[in-house]
């Protein structure tokens, strides 16, 4: 039986430190000089016989690294006493200097926009949210409330543009992140653009641009319950179904940068029509629009599905919850083709945790124990530990601040290679 577990919503603060744990190897390994710093961001704090440890280096080559990421403004030296006790023999460490270099990290969606100004060390700065309203809108539209989104934040921060050094966004839909090219959104009118290039020329600066579940993951693998962990997925469930996938440290995006498309998997041969124009995908069963569509057809004239999507579903699920069989057979469906997709993720790439995020995760039907115990049913166990499966409480924020991740690892690649070739 799986063991439910809720994760708390609080994320770790710049004194613990963020980012991964466990960094690449192989050909995914950073150099020895970003291994140094990374080590550093991710503890928070470090003294230099850590990292001599950490990394397998010798004294020599840790004080050499240290003193070049120092001299370029990186990370620098503190004196203090031991953080547990606050007494003993004041030690040496290093920290990041977080005024180093400053992103945005932005969360594009139905509803409502998110958005967080972060500096080098991770910690958020300022943040700022906005209605965005729920229907497809030109490219010039989007472009105009990204910058009322960036406005806002530079004017809370005080900051100076200039000292902003990339911008990463999620979005939902389909995205090639390698190119930067929306195939398809359901915010945008438009299909195959390229929103990069749109979006660097206007804030003259790096965008790194990725799909929302893909933001979300990176957020549990700086800032969460992935940190420590090497191979995790993450699922959503809100205007779609998401999701994204850690394997041995790292994002894995496939081939294409379109991979993981868990929402639209297909479930169902000539199924339910989903929003991407194709038939039977898991999405067209569990998403909102699905929730709806059942809604209207199954409770009819006693339920008004013209208010705005946030709402009916309210209603829908305060009379599933008081007893309406009707309501709470949709809940119910809808957790067991979820069940379906989860163990399909099992059963493909043997996670250690899988955690369950999105806005409809505050409709406890998706984590019940019905769909726990079906998904384990569906899945082949034999000689396998089950696969434990977390609930992560919804926070708006935790998307965008996935987003400032993605812009500060490429800033943060930028700027040591650029001093490696100076
Ligand atoms: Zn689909």
């Amino acid at each position: 039986m799986n063991e439910k577990i809720i994760l708390s919503r609080a994320l770790t603060t710049p004194r613990d430190g963020c980012g991964p744990l466990l960094q690449g190897s192989g050909e995914n390994a950073f150099s020895l000089r970003q291994q140094v710093f990374e080590y550093v961001r991710a503890h928070g704090q470090a003294a230099r016989a850590d990292i001599t440890t950490a990394l397998g280096i010798s004294p020599g080559s840790a004080t050499t690294l240290t003193a070049d990421l120092i001299t370029s403004g990186f990370l620098r030296e503190f004196e203090g006493r031991a953080r547990e006790t606050g007494r003993g023999r004041p030690k040496v460490g290093l920290e990041v200097v977080p005024n180093a270099a400053y992103v945005i990290g932005i969360k594009l969606a139905f509803n409502r926009h998110t958005a967080v100004l972060a500096d080098f060390a991770g910690k958020v700065i300022a943040d700022a949210s906005f209605p965005s309203g729920d229907t497809r809108r030109p490219m010039a539209q989007l472009l105009q409330e990204t910058q009322n989104l960036v406005d806002r934040l530079l004017k809370e921060s005080g900051i100076s543009p200039s000292d902003i050094k990339a911008m990463g966004i999620g979005m939902p839909g389909i995205i090639d992140h390698s190119t930067g090219t929306v195939a398809w959104s359901s915010l945008l009118e438009v299909r195959n653009e390229d929103l990069t290039a749109a979006f660097s020329e206007r804030f003259g600066m790096p965008l790194l641009l990725d799909n929302d579940a893909n933001m979300l993951t990176l957020a549990e693998l700086w800032f969460g319950e992935g940190r420590a962990m090497s191979d995790f997925a993450v699922v959503t469930v809100e205007s779609g179904v998401g999701m994204g996938l850690v394997l041995r440290n790292q994002l894995y995006r496939g081939a294409h940068g379109m991979g993981l498309e868990l929402g639209h998997t297909k479930v169902q041969l000539d199924g339910a029509l989903c929003q991407c124009g194709q038939r039977g995908c898991l999405e067209a069963y569990v998403a909102d629009y699905a929730l709806i569509r059942e809604a209207a057809t199954a409770l009819g004239h006693s339920f008004d599905t013209s208010k705005n999507p946030e709402d009916v579903l309210a209603t829908l699920f305060e009379r599933a919850k008081s007893g309406h069989t009707a309501a709470e057979t949709i809940f119910r469906r809808a957790g067991k083709y979820l069940s379906l997709g989860l163990s399909n993720v099992v059963q493909l790439f043997d996670p250690e945790l899988i955690i369950l995020s999105g806005e409809r995760m505050q409709n406890d039907y998706f984590y019940a124990e019905e769909v726990l115990d079906t998904m384990e049913k569906l899945t082949l166990n034999e000689g396998r530990q089950s696969c434990r499966v977390a609930v992560n409480a919804w926070d708006d924020l935790v998307w965008a601040r996935g987003a400032s991740a993605l812009a500060l690892s490429s800033v943060t690649a930028t700027l040591i290679d650029e001093m490696r070739a100076a």
